[in-house]
């Protein structure tokens, strides 16, 4: 392990974590092996008896994923961390890992399906309450509280319209209950917003998304104090298996030393984006939390550097149009996926939120006309020409 220095996060994200071999590469290794041999039967006693530290089986541990956790733990202050072998395994095993039968959940109605789907129905299926609160109302947040519940958990911004929860005050809610609070930070990205510094307890990432970054590799990570990953997450992933491939973790970590820089440049693309589609009388409303128009635009100010790479937007017109805009795109490829390289365009009336209610729908804003978009890393003028001349073609 690299020792902790006062050097700055990008230094951190090309060096930290790395355990050179005897071999002395310059790259992070990549440990491909299931198990580990002993010295001799009294050393595999001692490890097994944790009197002596060494990995045991790459289910509970491996050289390459500890490489990846430890410069995750360094881009977001955290004490420990456990990656898992995606985004959904880390939500499921952060849930399974500290809740039991009579415990109970407020989570914001404004989740990534899956982890609604979590939360919603199959904790309860363990006799695990849940109620969905609108995340933006703090009074919703303390009208939901029980004297069971154990966990808060939101995702800000929220997919698809890119609602704004204000973490340090959910934290406070959640802490004067004796709660815990977990965020959910993949829009965000770490390098744009820090939950743990604004008193989340448990940050969660799908590392699929902007922390591989190049659509390539599933993954996901776990961010915490040292008590609730040793004594609740760890043994829970030992047991269970939902471990990160060691293979994935080499990705992420060569990913890690670019993400900085993409970040920036999926912001700088996002911005412009932005203000072309403000102003483009074929569109009814654009969201956009770096942008002034967003209703929360002050709050994420606040507790974020920048506004990201997500954008929705409703399209004057409704499905018909957006379909012939998200056709019409020659480098935006239509994809559920985010935070690639390549930019993505959906629409989640149809596809990633094509399950909910009509009802639950308008309560998440999305319309007909809605599309979510995750800025790539292309030229700015080549992508503002492609939604020029694709805006053209709309009625
Ligand atoms: C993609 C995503 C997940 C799930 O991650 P996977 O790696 O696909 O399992 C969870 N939450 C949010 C906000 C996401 O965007």
């Amino acid at each position: 392990m690299t020792e902790t220095k006062n050097w700055q996060a990008q230094t951190r994200m090309v060096h930290e974590g790395q355990d050179r071999s005897p071999f002395g590469e310059t790259a992070e290794a990549l440990y491909l092996t299931s198990g580990y041999v002993y010295d001799s039967a009294e050393q595999a006693e001692a490890r097994f008896k944790e009197e002596e530290d060494g990995y045991i089986y790459s289910r509970f541990g491996n050289p390459t994923v500890r490489a990846f956790e430890e410069r995750m733990m360094a881009l977001e202050g955290a004490q420990d961390a456990r990656a898992t072998a995606t985004g959904m395994a880390a939500v499921t095993a952060c849930m399974m890992s500290q809740l039991q039968a009579g415990d109970h959940i407020v989570a914001a109605r404004a989740l990534f399906g899956s982890c609604r789907y979590v939360v919603e129905t199959l904790m309860p299926r363990f006799g695990v309450a849940c109620t969905l609160v609108d995340g933006r109302d703090l009074d919703a947040w303390k009208t939901a509280l029980r004297p069971e519940t154990k966990v808060l958990f939101l995702e800000t911004p929220s997919n698809p319209v890119l609602e704004i929860i204000d973490i340090q005050a959910v934290a406070n809610i959640a802490h004067n209950h004796g709660a815990r609070l977990v965020v959910d930070n993949v829009f965000a990205t770490p390098v744009l917003q820090k939950p743990m510094a604004l008193g989340a307890d448990i940050t969660i990432y799908s590392a699929t998304k902007h922390i591989d970054g190049q659509g390539r590799c599933l993954g996901g990570i776990i961010l915490g104090d040292s008590d609730y990953i040793k004594n609740q997450l760890a043994n829970f992933i030992r047991q269970t298996g939902p471990s990160l491939a060691p293979f994935n973790a080499w990705v992420m970590l060569k990913a890690l030393e670019t993400l900085h820089l993409r970040v920036e440049r999926h912001c700088d693309n996002a911005e412009k984006l932005t203000d072309m589609l403000v102003a483009h009388d074929k569109i009814e409303r654009v969201y956009y939390p770096g942008h002034h128009s967003h209703p929360q635009f002050e709050l994420a100010q606040k507790q974020m550097t920048r506004g990201s790479n997500l954008i929705a937007f409703d399209v004057k017109g409704g499905k018909a149009n957006a379909f012939v805009l998200a056709n019409s795109l020659e480098i935006a490829h239509i994809s559920n996926n985010l935070g690639d390289a390549k930019t993505l365009i959906t629409h989640p009336a149809t596809t990633t939120h094509a399950k909910l209610s009509d009802a639950a729908k308008a309560e998440l804003a999305i319309q007909d006309g809605t599309l979510r978009l995750s800025v790539g890393l292309e030229d700015a003028a080549d992508l503002l020409d492609d939604f020029e001349r694709a805006l053209a073609k709309l009625a």
